[in-house]
């Protein structure tokens, strides 16, 4: 019997990690992307003599596999996608397919915002704790690479909705959803429904075994909640829990307080590395997290106080004749925006803009009366920023490069306040990606 065809679509780091695995299992696989591949992946390839196109879908190969592992940024109205889903071949994200293929427990974060954060923040506690811990999904190496190439006990998986859309049979041992909020509904069909359904496949197949970690502020998820029938033994988090849950996080006289087991875990918030409300909530999941894991308490309490937080998450860059400039570039929605505005103390001069990805600005609209008194819009295209804050903001001027933006933030602002790359939205119409703005914001900064 011919060896199963698999067909990989997309030649990124998961596509590639796909592809090495699948190789090393004895299928056939071959890969195609309708773009450039880039050189290091190419190299890869190469290496473990994989089969691969660039610049086009040759589509007599691709319909022609057993199994398609689809790379999260090729969307289902893709052309290519079409056909594939026409010709009813299985489709499953590299995620799904190298589950099968490790024994290893799955702590698994999605969200909103934080996902990235509190990723990093779980793995940074493993790690202090010793275990043996592998970190993936849309942070550093594939999963599937680590599979083929790692022997870890343990993986901490960051999940996106699009990478969940292509899970059927996998299992979280933990499944943490930090936060739904609109985002992405341009993918979506601009139906929060739509994307709200994929979130919360990271629940699916648990069993009573298993742990769910959520936080009882969020309102789409306690609604959604509401229509499921869970086997997971559930572990909320949040500020404003009343009652207090039995087992779960919660506030109280300003410490962080875990409850599991009968035992109680608590520390005051301000000894936590992550600064603002919405660290409190990543920082209890995490906690959650390692109580479940059996971390021991005193692991948690180092690691939450010692974490050295995420480039491009409110990270402090400088201070210049007494304003502080902070890149929270990675800040590419409204959500996201709205805690980095509310956890500023001082005035600010806000740089704002990009690829608007169907952004309802109101929600922000007191947060900038009250804080912000200089806009930069920061894109090539700033009419919605424009309509939205130009009445509210006092001084507001329009930009298309960093170094205009930098520049113009210097000037407008004075002693004591904070100039705030937090864009609200995605950074592709000026910039490679929301790394490359924030790189290019920190260079254009040290140079003033
Ligand atoms: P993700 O990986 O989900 O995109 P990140 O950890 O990379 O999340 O953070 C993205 C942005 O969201 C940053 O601007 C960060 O300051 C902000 N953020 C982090 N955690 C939260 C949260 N729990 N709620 C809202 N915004 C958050």
């Amino acid at each position: 019997m011919a060896n199963k065809r698999i067909v990989i679509l997309g030649a990124g780091e998961s596509g590639v990690g796909a592809a090495i695995l699948a190789t090393r299992l004895g299928f056939d696989v071959f890969v195609s992307d309708s773009g450039i591949i880039k050189a290091k992946y190419k190299m890869k390839l190469d290496e473990h003599l994989i089969l691969f196109e660039e610049g086009v879908h040759s589509m007599e190969m691709i319909l022609s596999a057993d199994e398609i592992i689809k790379s999260p940024g090729i969307p289902d109205s893709s052309p290519v996608m079409q056909e594939v889903l026409r010709a009813k071949i299985p489709v499953i994200s590299e995620i799904e397919f190298a589950s099968r293929y490790t024994t290893a427990k799955k702590i698994c974060i999605t969200g909103s915002n934080g996902k990235t954060t509190t990723t990093t923040l779980i793995y940074y506690m493993m790690q202090q704790a010793g275990m043996n811990v592998g970190m993936a999904g849309n942070v550093g190496k594939s999963f599937a690479l680590q599979v083929a190439e790692e022997n870890f006990d343990y993986y901490v998986l960051e999940l996106s909705s699009f990478q969940l859309e292509g899970m059927h049979q996998f299992k979280a041992d933990i499944a943490i959803i930090l936060n739904i909020t609109p985002d992405h509904l341009d993918r979506y069909d601009h139906n929060l429904q739509n994307y709200v359904n994929a979130k919360m496949r990271i629940l699916q197949n648990m069993t009573k075994n298993e742990y769910f970690i959520f936080c009882s502020d969020d309102e789409i998820t306690i609604r959604e909640l509401e229509h499921i029938v869970l086997a997971a033994q559930e572990l909320p988090f949040g500020i404003d829990a009343k009652p207090l849950p039995n087992s779960g996080a919660f506030l109280d006289n300003g410490q962080l307080n875990i409850r599991f087991r009968q035992e109680v875990f608590s520390m005051p918030v301000n000894e936590l590395s992550l600064k603002g409300k919405h660290n409190i909530y990543n920082s209890m999941a995490a906690g959650i997290a390692g109580r479940v894991l059996d971390i021991r308490k005193e692991h948690i309490r180092t690691a939450l106080s010692s974490f050295p937080g995420v480039e491009h998450r409110l990270e402090k860059v400088l201070k210049i004749k007494d304003v502080a400039y902070i890149n929270d570039s990675k800040a590419t929605n409204i959500n996201s925006t709205w805690y980095a505005l509310e956890c500023m103390e001082t005035p600010v001069v806000w740089i704002a803009g990009g690829t608007d990805k169907g952004n309802d600005y109101s929600a922000l609209t007191d947060l900038v009366k009250a804080k912000v008194h200089s806009m930069i819009c920061l894109g090539v295209d700033n009419h919605k920023l424009i309509e939205a804050f130009g009445d509210i903001v006092p001084l507001y001027v329009e930009v298309q490069s960093m170094e205009d933006a930098v520049k113009a933030a210097y000037n407008m602002a004075t002693s004591g306040d904070t100039v705030l790359l937090s864009p609200c939205c995605a950074s592709f119409d000026l910039f490679n990606n929301y790394e490359d703005r924030g790189t290019q914001f920190k260079k254009y900064v040290r140079e003033l």
